[in-house]
């Protein structure tokens, strides 16, 4: 089993932590939030491996085999690994970094490439899958590095996910996973944009999604985070839209796409659209909410 320090475990970093301590691991966990932190500790009980809150990130680092982070953006990356804190200083050569977080391209390989200047070696590995593939150990991770290094880190990723894709070189991981959540952004908007227009015109949004999961209108939105209120249970919509992926978060992910996208010239209608449209979203106060919570942004007044 083997020695790993965790960094970053709110929605999603903690229920990775945690399948990682059930599956036998020694993990050490820090968090700027030791709630977040204590979290994990209570979750993990029934675990065969151990967990160890620490005070501080670098101590998190020290003695392990890996170092993995679960954060919320590339500046906080680049300032952990390289900058303020500066923790790939306090590593041995022999840790394998993997950050889970979704940040730039650039950002993964700025830290790759300080990394390899101590002969450390780092994975950028996002994921997809939300908060319940987290929870259930089904995520889909999208790694970019080197050969060697992803072989190493498959069988830890395995614990925590169900698929894992080796997308190609540094970088490569986050391009793809950007790629995907721009795709994601569209069809959950065009999902909640289609359930409101049958609600407005007589249907049952219960029985259109179940009409629409048979049809070619099938996607992931509606199959497995259907954003109306009272078609699913265990989704954000049955919970006031606590929990899942924040919209302050997805309004990143647009970001992240928009400029890979002006970087290399792509037309990107639906994404430049769906930014805007979040972008309003978080503006209205929706930020800290799901990302499914855009169905609110279509619907109707009670006295319209
Ligand atoms: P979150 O805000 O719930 O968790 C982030 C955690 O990082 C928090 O607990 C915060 O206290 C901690 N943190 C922030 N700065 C820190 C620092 N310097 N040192 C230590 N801890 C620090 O966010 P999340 O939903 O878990 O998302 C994390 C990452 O996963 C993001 O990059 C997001 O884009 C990506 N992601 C999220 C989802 C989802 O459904 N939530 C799905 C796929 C990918």
């Amino acid at each position: 089993m083997a020695k790993i320090g965790f960094i970053g475990v709110g929605n999603m970093g903690g229920p990775m932590a945690v399948n990682l301590i059930k599956a036998g691991h020694q993990v050490k966990v820090y968090d700027l939030s030791v709630q977040f932190a204590e979290n994990v500790v209570a979750q993990s009980q029934a675990g065969t491996g151990s967990a160890h809150i620490v005070a501080s990130p670098q101590e998190a680092v020290q003695d392990v085999e890996f170092v993995i982070s679960m954060l919320p953006s590339g500046k906080i990356v680049e300032d952990l690994y390289i900058h303020q804190q500066a923790i790939l200083k306090s590593m041995s050569a022999q840790t394998l970094v993997i950050d889970c977080s979704t940040i730039a391209a650039e950002n993964a390989i700025n830290v790759s490439n300080a990394a390899q200047a101590l002969g450390i070696h780092m994975l950028d590995a996002p994921v997809s899958g939300g908060v319940g593939g987290a929870v259930a150990g089904t995520l889909t991770f999208i790694v970019g590095g080197d050969q060697a290094a992803f072989e190493k880190a498959n069988p830890i990723l395995q614990n925590m996910g169900k698929n894992v894709f080796h997308a190609g070189a540094s970088g490569a991981g986050q391009t793809a996973k950007i790629c995907n959540n721009m795709l994601l952004a569209v069809h959950m908007i065009g999902t909640a944009e289609a359930l409101q227009l049958g609600v407005d015109n007589g249907l049952d949004a219960k029985v259109l999604s179940d009409i629409m999961l048979q049809s070619s209108g099938r996607n992931w939105s509606l199959e497995l985070y259907n954003p109306f209120p009272g078609t699913m249970e265990n989704v954000p919509s049955a919970n006031d839209y606590k929990g899942g992926f924040q919209t302050d978060l997805m309004n990143k992910d647009l970001g992240l796409a928009l400029e890979a996208g002006l970087q290399s010239r792509s037309t990107l209608p639906m994404g430049q659209l769906a930014k805007s449209l979040y972008a309003l979203h978080g503006r209205k106060g929706w930020g800290k909410k799901d990302f499914s919570s855009i169905q609110e942004m279509f619907a109707r007044d009670e006295d319209s």
